[in-house]
């Protein structure tokens, strides 16, 4: 059987991210081995919408708001170092982020949220960056969009972005190649067997594995693995569907939750979210739904030809922040599994990866015990 010091299952942006740190914290002296099976169902990490925000997010858990907050602060040097490492661009820009709102009750509503989540952040000496703007102030934030009629203003933050998703996995994936980790494509895990010897047996269509350590960060396939060894993941399935439009000049360089353009030139809107199990196809009356939303906050956008769409199948908690679990009775198996993976991307890096290798860490390691599976258990 084939030895490894730590075995990653699941190659998304999770897994990648988390094996990436793997090998940063280590030196290159453990062995990782990330593995991922490319099911064409599970390619949220491909099919997202590459917003790297914090904007919106706890508003009922302090927790998770301080730790997206702490994710995207990471945000600029994590892309600088995955270019200087790689020399793949993930095309991240800083430009801020905005929430776009219909009428007045819209603004009032997102006023509110952004006046609680302000007050929760205090509480915990956390700044939150996040401004209301008027009608005329949003026009002046896209000064080459021609906002539509009904938009009152938006909620906005200058320090976050986007970037793009296709890039960033192989980025991360050559990174943590080039720091020595092995990367096997196309290869699934079947079945983890503890051993005597307090060591796991993982099975692959690649042959069997022991190892010391098993991260299983599989997204929808976490509950195939763990399930057997008495863990169920709290997570379920949610679909989102985008649409991309065909190529024009720049004019939108600050992405909407809704709307972005992307720096070769293409819209991307999106935002439904559909209870659907894995079903990963597209429906005519979500592109219509997406479609008129995005007409009626920039009206130009109806001359444009919509060229391609996608469904996507989030991995949603209850409560919307992630899962970083230790498998109960298994001090050396792991489970993530979160939407808003690629917000908090550089975190796995930076702070998952050590408290699996059970190192200090960067700040706010101490945060990982309120993500366990186990809250959704009591
Ligand atoms: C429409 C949409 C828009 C989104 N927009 C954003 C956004 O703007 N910003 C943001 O931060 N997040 C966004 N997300 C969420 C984000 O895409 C996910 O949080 C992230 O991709 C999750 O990555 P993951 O690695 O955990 O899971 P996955 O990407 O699902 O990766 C799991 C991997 O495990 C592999 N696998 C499964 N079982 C096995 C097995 N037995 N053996 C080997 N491999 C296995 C799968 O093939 C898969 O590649 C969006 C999601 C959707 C659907």
């Amino acid at each position: 059987m084939n030895s490894i010091d730590i075995m990653v299952i699941g190659g998304g942006i999770s897994g990648a991210a988390t094996a990436l740190g793997l090998t940063q914290h280590t030196n290159g002296s453990t062995k990782v081995m990330l593995l991922d099976e490319h099911l064409p169902s599970q390619r949220l990490s491909r099919g997202n919408f590459g917003l790297t925000w914090f904007m919106c997010k706890g508003a009922d858990n302090p927790t998770y708001a301080v730790w997206c907050r702490m994710a995207t602060r990471q945000w600029p040097d994590f892309a600088r170092e995955l270019e200087n490492q790689t020399g793949y661009a993930v095309e991240l820009e800083w430009n801020g982020g905005a929430v776009h709102a219909f009428g007045d009750d819209e603004w009032a509503s997102l006023a509110k949220s952004v006046e609680s989540i302000g007050e929760a952040c205090k509480k915990i000496d956390l700044d939150y960056p996040v401004k209301m703007l008027d009608r005329r102030q949003t026009q002046e934030l896209v000064p080459d969009m021609t906002l539509g009629e009904e938009v009152s203003g938006a909620m906005y933050t200058s320090e976050q972005g986007h970037i793009n998703p296709l890039k960033l996995l192989a980025a991360v994936r050559a990174a943590y190649i080039k720091n020595g980790g092995h990367f096997q494509g196309g290869t699934a895990a079947s079945g983890i067997t503890p051993l005597k010897n307090g060591r796991y047996k993982v099975e692959t269509s690649a042959g069997d594995y022991e190892c010391a350590k098993v991260v299983v960060a599989a997204g929808h396939g976490c509950a195939r693995l763990l399930q057997p060894l008495g863990e169920i993941p709290t997570i379920y399935p949610q679909r989102g569907q985008i649409m991309v439009t065909d190529r024009r000049p720049r004019r939108l360089t600050v992405p909407f939750l809704s709307v972005r353009q992307t720096p070769d030139g293409t819209y991307l809107i999106g935002l439904s979210t559909e209870n659907t199990a894995m079903d990963t196809g597209v429906t005519p009356q979500a592109m219509k739904n997406q479609a008129s939303n995005a007409i009626r906050l920039f009206p130009e956008l109806a001359k444009l030809n919509w060229v391609r769409a996608w469904g996507a199948i989030r991995a949603m908690t209850p409560d919307g922040a992630p899962i970083y679990s230790q498998v109960g009775g298994h001090e050396n198996l792991y489970m993530i599994a979160q939407h808003s993976g690629v917000s908090l991307a550089p975190l796995m890096a930076s702070n998952v990866a050590p408290w699996i290798l059970d190192t200090p860490s960067a700040e706010g390691q101490e945060l990982i015990t309120h993500f366990s599976n186990g809250r959704f258990h009591v």
